[in-house]
């Protein structure tokens, strides 16, 4: 038998289809490789017998004929989507041994479809990082290294422990989410497919909110074809959710293959940056050389607000998250710490059950919501949000159908190694995601090649609202190019 653990999620329906296994058997070649790898810290709670249990479910199913899209296929979960009795932490002290009653709605669109869960991934507190250094478990460990060295890397973040676990080939894919880059980023720093949806696009409901309006999830796969099967079972209209749009969901494998001759591919000349590694740089050259030779039509691109994205996202963003996480003040669940008054039970639990990062975004947040600074800050970052999307609505105006930039301006760095003295050091890695959130557009990032020292780098491509069959249209041309990138195992 072929290692069940190296395939894709499209080869395993077509063995789960003509049984040359069972989902158990592609369950428990899952499970033995998680066990395998808990030095990576990816999963953060295992969850082997209701895997096996919803296996053994879904292969009576098969055997009848109704196994569903994603029938029989394993999957991680990142802990900031609510599993039913299952404890869900978004990786925070604070929720404690929080087990949620309810079951998130893109998850349970997945267990509809027939996928079965193997467990809970790590990511940063309340998704906020970009290294998956902020976790209160501990940080998730990049299974790729630099060529000859044995130096321990950061998988990106915050989606850390769902990249880290598809890459070392734990889980067939994962849910991710995305609320400046967290699905994108850390997909190239692993050499996965990231997709981060169109605002809306999938139901928010059942997710730990970090900031509700640029929060999105999507699933991170090994390729492009796989993260277009995960996307149309995640993707749809949820009455649960206000924000969740009512459009049909496509059929997106169906994209891939798909013709771009023709198409208008932007480059925008302000992602050039100064002192941006050769390497980079080159790499986005030949992306563009890539789908130029595939019959797309490449043209120079102006989003003249692009230098204001990341100090307007580091506003929105605290904003949105102070209020967010003023739930949890230790009464209704997740941790408690006593004081005398019920203002010092609030301050107590807050301050021990609250990481570095999250503090320093709720101070963040509380100040620039607050009297006197609100308009100086927070309203002025909601106008230069606007300004941002409107540089990419001008762009498509003139007929361009997708644009490309890198992914992120570097290749995964080391654990401890960014952030400790200088917390913007971090927040620059996400440079080129951002404004992606900002606008509410759809974005994919794909492996596209390696720096010197061996390390995965991505491409991202931005879409137009609700156009991700174009992303992936394109995503496949890049990932044809480039070939897939797996790393040497060593755990
Ligand atoms: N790294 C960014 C932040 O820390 C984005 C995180 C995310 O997308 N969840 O806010």
């Amino acid at each position: 038998m072929t290692d069940l653990t190296s395939m894709t999620i499209a080869e395993a329906k077509a063995g789960l289809a003509n049984k040359s296994f069972t989902s158990l058997e592609l369950t428990d070649a899952h499970l033995a490789a998680i066990e395998a790898a808990r030095s990576l810290n990816a999963f953060i709670l295992e969850t082997p017998d209701q895997a096996r249990a919803m296996a053994r479910a879904i292969d009576a199913k098969i055997i009848k004929g109704e196994g569903g899209p994603l029938a029989g296929i394993p999957l991680g979960i990142k802990d900031l989507f609510a599993t039913k009795d299952v404890r869900t932490t978004a990786c925070s002290k604070i929720l404690g041994n929080f087990v949620p009653p309810y079951e998130s709605t893109v998850t349970s669109q997945l267990w509809r479809d027939g996928a079965v869960m193997l467990g809970k991934l790590n990511n940063d507190e309340f998704a906020m990082g970009s290294s998956n250094e902020t976790s209160c478990f501990g940080p998730v460990v990049n299974p790729w290294r630099r060529e000859g060295s044995n130096t321990t890397l950061v998988p990106g973040g915050s989606s850390g422990g769902s990249a880290s676990a598809v890459a070392a080939l734990l889980c067939m894919g994962a849910t991710a989410t995305d609320t400046g880059g967290s699905i994108r980023q850390p997909a190239a720093f692993t050499a996965t497919v990231g997709v981060k949806p169109t605002y809306g696009r999938c139901s928010r409901w059942g997710i730990v909110a970090f900031a509700s309006s640029l929060d999105q999830a999507g699933p991170i796969a090994r390729t492009v074809r796989d993260s277009a099967i995960l996307m149309r079972s995640m993707a749809g209209h949820d009455p649960k959710d206000t924000t969740s749009v009512d459009r049909t969901v496509p059929d997106y494998e169906a994209a891939i293959g798909k013709s771009v001759k023709g198409m208008k591919i932007g480059i925008p000349k302000e992602y050039r940056l100064d002192g941006m590694p050769a390497e980079i740089e080159k790499l986005w050259t030949e992306g563009a050389a890539w789908l130029k030779a595939a019959g797309a039509e490449l043209v120079e691109v102006s989003l003249p607000h692009t230098k204001y994205a990341l100090p307007a996202y580091y506003i929105v963003a605290p904003a949105e998250a102070s209020s967010n996480l003023a739930r949890y003040d230790g009464v209704r669940y997740g941790l408690r710490v006593p004081g005398r008054s019920i203002g010092e039970l609030y301050q107590n639990t807050r301050a021990e059950g609250f990481g570095d990062e999250v503090r320093r975004r709720v101070m963040i947040g509380t100040y620039v919501l607050s009297a006197g600074y609100y308009d100086a800050y927070y309203l002025r970052a909601q106008k230069v949000r606007t300004l941002i999307k409107k540089d990419f609505e001008d762009c498509f105006a003139k007929g361009v159908s997708a644009i490309l930039t890198p992914a992120t301006p570097s290749a995964a760095f080391g654990v401890g190694e960014k952030g400790g003295a200088d917390p913007v050091e971090m927040y620059l890695n996400d440079i080129f995601t951002v404004t992606v959130n900002m606008a509410g557009l759809p974005g994919i990032a794909v492996p596209a090649g390696k720096d010197a020292q061996g390390l995965p780098l991505g491409l991202q491509l931005i879409g137009r609202p609700f156009d991700e069959e174009t992303l992936f249209s394109l995503g496949e041309v890049v990932e044809q190019a480039a070939g897939r990138f797996t790393p040497q195992r060593w755990w």
